[in-house]
């Protein structure tokens, strides 16, 4: 594979994830540590290069990841770091769980008892609870009978429990309803946290922020803050604006294969979905939706080609698709286009382009699929 084909690339900026880490920081108090969420691959960014500045450059010691081969991509990058697996593993891989030290996030009193049965070792784990997400965790009607389920399971044999944490359901609103009932998501924790600390249970960890938590309900009692789309600059949900500096981190670039005049009439890509009304310069840019360009864009997504916004005409393709460039009569075969990022003064954002075709930032960064080399820029 060449090392840097300049068809399809995203560029990864790492000054400014270390300026979103500083950001994130400052925003949360001095009892709460950054835990940094690298799961899906660092959300599209490249994991093994966001984990290791994460950890040399950043000063992240705390890690979060959907599974077991993520946990292990980790460790490899940040030998003493903590990490937390938030998802399930299958119980047969509690061996390889304690071998490396990775703390497992715990569902139920069954899932802790099969976990211990499969490792010789100590098993260290964080017990989720579920406090309205309806996904995965203890849940119980009150705080004490939810502490008194997770006191038993500190009493099991060769489980190392250090914490407890919940995921809210939509921290990312103002709709005083969502406000509500995220109030009452934090309140059940914090309240089972001091139920089992009656009980004498001391547990180190508490956690329950997310990124729209660390941007709108920062709360000191939270010992972690689980930062993961603030870390790579987008929103939680694009109706509410985030703390001032945090920068998207990846730009989608490609080129321009070929251009050309299309006279009145004629038609451009698949399904003749677009005919063209006039005389237009089309452009034929080398990227298409196996690279995670959405073929929901057909006709409807921009790109900026020498700082100007190119509607694209017609349909995606699997490799290309075609803009209408008639505007910019400089730009020419071999030019580099932006699909995500700036370009003189006016900047396209996987949000945006989420907007477009209903969707969220999150799916569009981390949909940029593996054919696209991610390279690190500054
Ligand atoms: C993915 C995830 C996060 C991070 O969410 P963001 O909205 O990206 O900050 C935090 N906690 C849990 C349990 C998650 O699954």
């Amino acid at each position: 594979m060449k090392p840097y084909l300049k068809r399809a690339w995203a560029e990864v900026s790492l000054s400014r994830l270390k300026k979103n880490v500083e950001i994130i920081k400052s925003l949360s108090s001095e009892s709460t540590q950054v835990m940094a969420v690298v799961k899906a691959d660092a959300y599209g960014h490249g994991d093994e290069h966001i984990i290791k500045f994460l950890y040399g450059n950043c000063g992240i010691n705390y890690f979060a990841v959907s599974n077991l081969d993520e946990a292990i991509v980790v460790r490899n990058c940040a030998p003493d770091a903590e990490i937390l697996i938030l998802g399930y593993t299958p119980p047969e891989y509690a061996h390889e769980i304690s071998m490396y030290n990775i703390i497992q996030g715990v569902v139920s009193t069954e899932y802790a008892n099969q976990l211990v049965k499969n490792t010789p070792g100590t098993l260290r784990c964080h017990i989720k609870i579920d406090t309205g997400m309806g996904r995965i965790g203890l849940k119980h009607d009150t705080p004490q009978s939810c502490a008194e389920e997770i006191s038993e399971i500190t009493k099991i044999k060769k489980l190392s429990v250090e914490g407890i944490y919940t995921h809210f359901a939509a921290a990312d609103s103002d709709d005083p309803n969502n406000i509500a009932y995220t109030d009452r998501q934090e309140k059940f924790i914090l309240d089972t946290y001091d139920r089992l600390a009656d009980m004498g249970i001391k547990l180190k960890h508490c956690h329950f922020m997310n990124s729209a938590a660390v941007c709108y309900r920062n709360n000191p009692k939270s010992t972690l803050a689980r930062a993961g789309i603030i870390l790579y600059g987008l929103h939680p949900d694009t109706s509410l604006a985030i703390p001032e500096g945090l920068e998207p981190v990846m730009d989608l670039k490609a080129v321009i294969s070929h251009v050309k005049t299309v006279k009145k009439g004629d038609c451009i890509s698949y399904g003749r979905t677009f005919r063209a009304e006039h005389e237009m310069k089309i452009a034929t840019v080398t990227i298409g939706y196996a690279d995670g360009y959405s073929r929901l864009l057909s006709s409807r997504g921009e790109i900026l080609v020498c700082g100007k916004r190119c509607r694209i005409t017609g349909r995606v393709c699997m490799d290309q698709l075609m803009i209408d460039i008639s505007d910019v009569p400089e730009a020419k075969a071999g030019d580099i286009v932006t699909l995500i990022g700036r370009d003189g003064d006016d900047r396209i954002t996987a949000d945006e382009l989420a907007d477009i075709y209903g969707t969220i930032g999150y799916e569009v960064v981390c949909g940029i699929s593996k054919r696209v080399p991610r390279i690190y820029i500054d």
